[in-house]
């Protein structure tokens, strides 16, 4: 294997070098405190206030506007599937989901033990290849879901839809592409995202509510599900997951010193061409995307014809390409090519597919 490699895993995923050095020497003496970040309390004054700072960086680079709130929670986007439903909706109610993917089938099961769904849209029969514009709201909706980019499947909302119901409100799960565009906050009500796509390790998930909502939360919700609770404590009700919010708030220093969102989001255009043109051009390979709905996030592709998927995997293992196995439902490869991945990366993936392309038509 050659010195350098490169990880296109889809999550947990690459983080920025700098990233991972600084997380090494927190955890071995914390900013000159003397102790280790993970021995320190959260309560103790440099713990909060680097918290809060995080939640600032939340903020200033989101432009997240000042009727929103920010949380820190455990139990990954998983933990949201169940608790958003929980807090927002009784039996009766209904609740409109766009089916675009794994992930948003597994957010419908569970919002389907709280009330009843409606499911606006569902490309599943397309194995989620596109992400369907028509959809069909319920005029009474209390919100509308949405994954505005489908790890799996690579599919990424451009546009976000428009509300039929003025008193609802759009969730949105933007777990594998946060941090990777400029969008507009006001447009939602909730955003929330798991940590270890975009913007850090596994353990913490970030929630984004704009503040009203929580007077409609339903009474009587456990405290650890509340955001009530952990919006008025600050994230602090319970124990936080320092470690990881400390690599997410060095994640996010690392972005605004590049120059914020609108920096990333050319470079992740970018790259995402860059690989999307290999794929197009390349005789070997070849997209099942919509090309208006791929994703600047996750490429997946496929053999164009027969191929050996393990030869191809071991081969770019070979050039230091690492996990570019397509997930188990789709096959093939996808490169997750989050914002931390360099362009030097899709480079090297696309000479690896380049001669492998000669290879294959000289034997
Ligand atoms: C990875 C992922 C999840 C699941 O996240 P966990 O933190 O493992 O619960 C949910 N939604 C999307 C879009 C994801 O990519």
């Amino acid at each position: 294997m050659s010195n350098k490699v490169y990880n296109f895993s889809a999550g947990p995923a690459v983080l920025p070098k700098i990233v991972t050095q600084q997380l090494s020497e927190a955890a071995i003496n914390y900013n000159d405190h003397g102790l280790s970040i993970l021995e320190m309390s959260h309560r103790s004054k440099p713990i909060s206030s680097m918290v809060e700072e995080t939640t600032e960086l939340v903020k200033e680079i989101l432009n997240v506007p000042e009727n929103y709130d920010i949380c820190w929670l455990q139990g990954g986007a998983s933990t949201q599937f169940s608790m958003i439903p929980m807090n927002f909706i009784s039996k009766t109610d209904t609740v409109d989901y766009a089916d675009t993917g794994a992930w948003s089938a597994k957010a419908i099961k569970e919002a389907q033990r709280f009330g009843h769904v409606n499911i606006t849209s569902s490309s599943k029969d397309s194995v989620y290849s596109y992400i369907p514009k028509e959809i069909q709201q319920d005029s009474s909706s209390k919100y509308l879901h949405i994954t505005s980019n489908n790890t799996i499947y690579g599919t990424q909302y451009k546009v976000f839809p428009n509300l039929i119901n003025p008193n609802g409100f759009l969730i949105a799960d933007m777990s594998s592409d946060i941090f990777s565009r400029i969008i507009d906050v006001n447009k939602f009500g909730i955003i929330y995202a798991g940590a270890q796509k975009n913007m850090g390790p596994a353990g913490v998930t970030m929630v984004i509510i704009r503040h009203d909502l929580l007077d409609r939360i339903n009474d009587n919700i456990p405290s650890m599900f509340d955001y009530r609770i952990h919006v008025s404590k600050g994230s602090m009700f319970n124990t936080p997951p320092v470690y990881a919010i400390y690599a997410v708030n060095r994640t996010l220093h690392w972005l605004k010193d590049m120059g914020g969102l609108s920096v990333i989001e050319e470079k992740n255009i970018r790259k995402s061409d860059l690989l999307y043109n290999e794929i197009e051009s390349n005789l070997c390979f070849k997209s099942s995307v919509a090309p208006e709905d791929r994703s600047t996030m996750n490429v997946p592709f496929l053999f164009d014809g027969t191929g050996d998927d393990a030869h191809f995997l071991s081969y770019c293992e070979d050039c230091g390409l690492l996990t570019l196995k397509g997930h188990r439902s789709v096959g093939g490869f996808r490169a997750s090519i989050y914002n931390a991945m360099p362009e030097e990366g899709i480079k090297a993936l696309i000479n690896a597919m380049q001669s492998y392309e000669k290879g294959k038509y000289v034997k």
